[in-house]
């Protein structure tokens, strides 16, 4: 690969189980499947990397990366390690469930540099972890950010899913105070949605599970505004807040627009105008790096434009705001965006305030709308 990586992803296609509502590709755990990933996953890397990467960011997700075991970590690690000059590195975020960064994990992926662990703890309420195929409980979450921060990592992130089936209000405020009480640096809240290959999308259109209303979905994440504002946390995106200097400088980065690289099935790319994914399938991964041949992807250039609305949509979910002259270089839809800012503007999901447009509460929860009313009609070309 010609452009250095400035942010490295890699998809960790692993999981104990499957929860209800995940659409994220992943596949049960096991030994000797990680093992040809891993051996493939290096093939993968071979194959782009040039030896000028030297990333700012690395962000191992999946899946659960902490399922792995210590030695195939430690092999994880490494491959990164030999094929990188790491010394530019100012965040190394893995992610991580409860309960699985036992036998000695933690010391080992520090000492390879990883300073940020990123939990998912979804909820502090046993019953409905249960209920949505989570494998852990609330007492795991406390176990694992106390093992965390002994072993003296710089960072801990917690996420949670607000409106999830059998969470009442008084439920939700249990789960913003339990994870607020616990300090961590970063919390990610996201409001569950039902995606298409989900368990959850079957169990809603069967009738077995009803999902909330979207006032009460705005008010939930209001809630956790105020829970988490009160207890000094920052709403730096739509659905992160940080303790003041603590976001996710990975992911920040991608909402401001820079370039980022994945590595593993199903990982994303975006370098210039070009964006790839690599397909969802670990047995076609494997299979076509073993032959020499790279993962199958599905590759784009998009056009100038289109570049920069997907950057500026990109850019909307933060609560610095978007100052759209930022965006202003020749030939780009200027105008459209600024028509289509004041019509958003005018169902009540954009405000202006000294000239910079923001997401309202209600925006921020239909981004997607304000985000699908920026796209100019011009179609991205096959790469
Ligand atoms: S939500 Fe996370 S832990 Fe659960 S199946 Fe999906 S990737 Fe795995």
């Amino acid at each position: 690969m010609n452009t250095p990586i400035g942010h490295l992803y890699i998809h960790v296609p692993f999981c104990s189980g499957k929860c209800v509502y995940c659409a994220f590709y992943s596949e049960l755990f096991d030994a000797n499947t990680c093992n040809a990933f891993l051996d493939s996953l290096e093939r993968e890397l071979d194959m782009y990397i040039d030896g000028e990467s030297a990333p700012e960011t690395v962000y191992f997700g999946g899946g659960t990366p902490s399922i792995l075991d210590k030695e195939q970590l430690e092999r994880l690690l490494q491959t990164i390690h030999d094929r990188m000059d790491l010394s530019k590195v100012v965040e190394w975020t893995l992610e991580a469930n409860p309960g699985t960064l036992t036998d000695g994990k933690l010391p080992a992926v520090k000492a390879a540099g990883v300073n940020r662990i990123s939990l998912g703890a979804q909820s502090f309420d046993d019953e409905v972890l249960k209920q949505m195929g989570r494998r852990h409980s609330a007492r795991d979450i406390s176990d694992s950010v106390e093992a965390v921060r002994s072993a003296g990592f710089e960072k801990i992130g917690i996420d949670l899913i607000a409106c999830l089936p059998g969470v009442d209000t008084d439920g939700w405020k249990r789960d913003l105070l339990a994870a607020a009480r616990l300090e961590p640096d970063h919390l990610s809240v996201y409001a569950l949605s039902v995606e298409e290959k989900s368990v959850l999308h079957a169990m809603v259109k069967d009738g077995h599970v009803s999902m909330p209303s979207e006032q009460a979905q705005i008010h939930a994440l209001a809630i956790a505004e105020d829970i988490l504002g009160g207890a000094g946390y920052n709403r730096y995106e739509i659905s992160n807040y940080s303790r003041p200097g603590s976001e996710c400088l990975h992911n920040l980065s991608c909402w401001r627009g820079g370039d980022y690289v994945g590595f593993g099935p199903a990982a994303s790319s975006r370098v210039g105008r070009k964006r790839w994914s690599n397909s969802a399938s670990l047995d076609g991964y494997v299979s076509r790096l073993f032959q020499g041949l790279p993962p199958n992807s599905d590759s784009e250039i998009l056009s100038k434009e289109m570049d920069a609305t997907e950057r500026l949509m990109f850019a909307f979910r933060l609560r610095e705001g978007v100052f759209l002259n930022d965006f202003a270089i020749e030939d780009l839809p200027m105008d459209h965006w600024y028509q289509a800012l004041l019509e958003q503007e005018r169902l009540g999901l954009v405000e202006q305030r000294d000239e910079r447009w923001f997401l309202t509460n209600t925006g921020c929860l239909l981004a997607d709308t304000v985000a699908e009313a920026l796209i100019p009609s011009s179609p991205a070309q096959p790469a």
